[in-house]
């Protein structure tokens, strides 16, 4: 179950009477090597041999035809690698798995906790504190590797504290709650929060924790409160991350972090300011929005991606659920969970984040990857406000993964309903070329956001969303 050691896999060959060869790299690195394993792929039968079983068994399920799979071989491995390791399937590695189940057919599968995998060979040495995150650094073979992959992830600097017991480099052991809630107690307010606001209502339930509207005793503002059971958090650590970021990310189009508390033995509180709105995917699932409301609210999140790019944090979960409207048509980017702060000269990571059907390219094949990745979601998310759901969503999650590796720009089922430069818009974000996928800057200047409606123009679709979902009998 628990080897140590990275494996990759590669494609050997191709020929028909190839064997499958299982050859072992060892790169020179003190705390890790890699093992290669090659794989054998016939184009003509369609067939992977040297395939670990329980990777055939998910092919054979997945509904990806041999045809389809001989289109991208490398490919396919990529995205098994990448779907094991995100469901905590991989044979090869220990992982928790979280199935985050929402509404509809809109279920997430979400990498969950971080596996604690030893670092990939070291260029520069690189802390055990910075493998401490929900995500997992990949080890890349030598030559791929970024000799500047050093990351300053805020939770890693909040590890790298004094007083913070770090983890061994070779123990597989999560932080436990109690050194997490040693950290948090020099972060919150050290205040009683029950005595700071009053009238609690539940609004959600999330993977982390439930949420609750109650009002701000000192001002009379209503204000959102995101409770969590600390001792319930397969990774800990990220919770630091997320709050750390709030904090210091202010923008318009971010939602406000207003405080935290420890209450209790192991349950931390964290207040924002609350949307009314709700979130963006209620719009996009109940309602029809217009090419001036669909650049009015790319136009708000490119704001906030542009600042985000600029102090060099990636969001890596952008997506229509992560996005809250206010009832005036604020438009706000949310749940920090995930992100990633990069040094100026790292910027690229090599991590499995985010939720598949919204990921780029680059991610799902487990390349390096860097803030570009936002704008691919940004583009999946367009195609939300367009057609409702994103690509694939309702295809088994492999076969997904497999599409968005192999096809590129998704298409869309109406592309002759849309303007041409909101169609260039769409082309600019959703490029598999990461060089010249456009930056948030760019699209900022993008003509189709001269399109842009008032954003009080999106206050009736919210409307709208709330009462069709009220009918449904939620919310
Ligand atoms: P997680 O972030 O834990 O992975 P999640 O994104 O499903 O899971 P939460 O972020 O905890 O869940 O949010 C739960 C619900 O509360 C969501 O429906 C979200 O829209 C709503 N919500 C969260 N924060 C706010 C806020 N500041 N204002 C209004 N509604 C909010
Ligand atoms: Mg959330």
């Amino acid at each position: 179950m628990a080897n140590k050691e990275k494996k990759k896999f590669r494609l050997f060959g191709g020929k028909k009477d190839e064997r499958p060869v299982v050859k072992k790299t060892d790169i020179s690195a003190p705390l890790d090597f890699i093992h290669e394993v090659h794989v054998g792929f016939d184009p003509e039968s369609g067939e992977f041999s040297g395939l670990p079983e329980q990777w055939s068994a998910l092919l054979q399920v997945s509904g990806i035809s041999k045809k389809e799979i001989a289109k991208n071989p490398q490919g396919m491995l990529d995205v098994l690698e990448y779907y094991t390791e995100s469901t905590g399937q991989n044979a090869m590695s220990d992982k928790f798995m979280t199935l985050n189940h929402k509404e509809g057919s809109r279920a997430d599968l979400k990498p969950a906790a971080e596996p604690s995998l030893p670092p990939p060979p070291p260029v520069v040495e690189r802390p055990a504190f910075t493998m401490s995150e929900k995500t997992k650094p990949i080890a890349q073979p030598a030559e791929r590797k970024d000799s500047q992959d050093q990351l300053r992830a805020p939770e890693a600097q909040a590890a790298a504290s004094p007083g913070v017991p770090k983890r061994a480099k070779d123990s597989k052991k999560a932080v436990t709650t109690e050194e997490v809630m040693s950290r948090l107690r020099e972060i919150v307010n050290p205040a009683n929060p029950k005595d700071c606001f009053s009238n609690y209502q539940k609004i959600g339930q999330g993977a982390s924790g439930t949420v609750y509207t109650a009002t701000q005793n000192s001002t009379g503002n209503i204000v959102a409160i995101k409770q969590m059971n600390l001792a319930q958090q397969p990774k800990k650590e990220l919770i630091i991350n997320e709050i750390l970021v709030m904090r210091e990310l202010r923008q318009k189009n971010i939602v406000n972090y207003l405080d935290s508390f420890l209450v209790g033995e192991d349950e931390l509180w964290v207040v924002m300011e609350f949307l009314a709105g709700g979130s963006l995917t209620d719009v996009v699932t109940e309602t029809i929005l217009n090419e001036g409301q669909i650049a009015a609210i790319c136009r708000e999140c490119l704001q906030a991606l542009e600042f985000l790019h600029a102090n060099a944090v990636i969001h890596r979960d952008i997506k229509s659920d992560n996005i809250l409207l206010g009832m005036t048509g604020d438009v706000k980017l949310t749940d920090f969970g995930f992100c990633a702060q990069l040094t100026t000269e790292a910027t690229k990571r090599s991590t499995m984040v985010g939720t598949p059907y919204w990921m780029a390219p680059e991610v799902v094949t487990r390349k390096q990857y860097g803030p570009k990745v936002d704008i691919w979601s940004l583009g999946i998310m367009a195609i939300e406000m367009i057609e409702g759901e994103p690509p694939y969503l309702n295809e088994n999650p492999l076969r997904a993964l497999y599409l968005i590796a192999t096809n590129g720009t998704p298409e869309l089922q109406h592309p002759e309903n849309l303007s041409d430069v909101f169609k260039d818009f769409l082309n600019q974000c959703l490029e598999m070329n990461v060089d010249r996928r456009a930056s948030a800057s760019q699209l900022l200047q993008h003509p189709f956001l001269r399109k842009a409606a008032p954003l009080s123009s999106i206050v009736p679709l919210i409307k709208a969303a709330k009462q069709a979902l009220a009918q449904q009998g939620r919310s």
